[in-house]
């Protein structure tokens, strides 16, 4: 909720000396300074305060976080304790980590057509926007959603729709939402960056850009693992979305070949993009972080998966590692990870819980195709 606005009812008398100081103008944030920000999306479990240390453990000066269960309609609180936003907006100002990214629910459908779930949508990005303000967030990142039955062209209406609705009556700030691009998996809408670019450009007045994920543009057939291919993709992004206007790249590599619409990702250099793509795209003048070429305060967050305890700290490493900037990268702490080893046996329970059974199957089909 915004503060309500307390303005004196002062009489100006025009004879008064007195002029009052101009606001000074807010200096801008550390993040800003023109160097190159890498992150990766680290986890809130605990508390929001703990993404920022695992961002700092890891080697970060960027994050990207959820600011709610990302997988559960009521995952968490709708609204943020002001003692709790405070001290997370504090300690990442001492941390100067930044820009602060938050991915919005998995959830979120704003191109459904089915008004129960559209509904849904709308009020669960609305609390995304509020909780973003409140934590100081720079930007979200929301997928634009899947169209079912419907056309590409009417989806696009109505997730630029449904934003404006959940944006009513919250004063963004410096908040800025960012639309994704997406893979192209089932009727997923966004795969092609005209469709992302004609989203941006409905929620122009809310001063909404873009998002591209690496491991997205190359499923949905875009070749940024060559030379060539990356500068078609330039100039594709220039005559749709414009590069200026996206201030936020996931990088992540592809478990799943050009043009493949699955949504895979992989470890940096691991997957079918490799690593001589990353280092071509994190040390390209025009997706840089610094004038006049680049974009100032532009970042690079990963979302590759943690297989193995050190996974995280190890890819934000490669990143800065493939952009040149190893020397200057903040340093991590040695053997952390947001997977430990305890971590790591539970999963594995899990998985062995869940092999049984179909083990069971198996057994018992190969039983019934000897009788049959
Ligand atoms: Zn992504
Ligand atoms: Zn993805």
């Amino acid at each position: 909720m915004p503060e309500p606005q307390h303005t004196p009812e002062t009489a100006f008398d025009p004879e008064d000396e007195y002029r009052p100081e101009p606001e000074p103008e807010p200096a801008p944030p550390a993040w800003l300074d023109g160097s190159l920000r890498i992150g990766i999306h680290t986890s809130i479990a605990g508390s929001f305060r703990n993404a920022l240390e695992a961002a700092r453990r890891l080697g970060c000066n960027a994050l990207q976080i959820f600011s709610a269960s990302p997988r559960m309609w009521a995952g968490g609180v709708a609204r943020i304790p002001d003692a709790d936003a405070q001290a997370f907006r504090a300690r990442r100002k001492e941390l100067r980590l930044g820009p602060l990214v938050i991915h919005a629910n998995y959830l979120i459908n704003l191109a459904a057509a089915q008004p129960m779930l559209r509904t849904r949508s709308i009020q669960a990005f609305h609390d995304e926007l509020v909780r973003g303000v409140a934590l100081g967030a720079d930007f979200l990142v929301v997928h634009p959603g899947s169209r079912g039955d419907a056309t590409t062209e009417q989806a696009i209406a109505s997730i630029a729709d449904a934003v404006k609705q959940a944006a009513k009556r919250v004063r963004l700030g410096t908040l800025r939402i960012l639309i994704e691009n997406t893979a192209g998996m089932g009727t997923a809408v966004g795969w092609r960056l005209e469709e992302v670019a004609e989203i941006v450009a409905r929620l122009q007045d809310l001063g909404a850009g873009a998002c591209l994920d690496t491991a997205h543009l190359f499923a949905a057939g875009y070749d940024i693992r060559s030379e060539t291919g990356l500068a078609e993709t330039f100039a594709k992004i220039d005559g749709t979305i414009g590069l200026e206007y996206v201030p936020v790249f996931h990088v992540n590599d592809s478990k799943v070949p050009l043009g493949g619409r699955v949504d895979r990702h992989e470890h940096i250099g691991k997957g079918k993009i490799g690593a001589e793509a990353f280092r071509r795209i994190l040390r390209h003048p025009r997706l840089g972080a610094g004038s006049p070429h680049g974009l100032p305060g532009r970042a690079f967050l990963a979302e590759t998966p943690i297989d193995r305890p050190g996974d995280d700290r190890r890819n934000v490493a490669k990143l800065w590692e493939l952009a040149g900037l190893k020397e200057q990268a903040p340093r991590a702490e040695k053997n952390f990870s947001m997977l430990t080893a305890g971590m790591m046996k539970s999963r594995k329970k899990l998985k062995r819980g869940r092999r049984k059974p179909r083990l069971e199957r198996m057994k018992r089909a190969r039983k019934a195709q000897r009788r049959g």
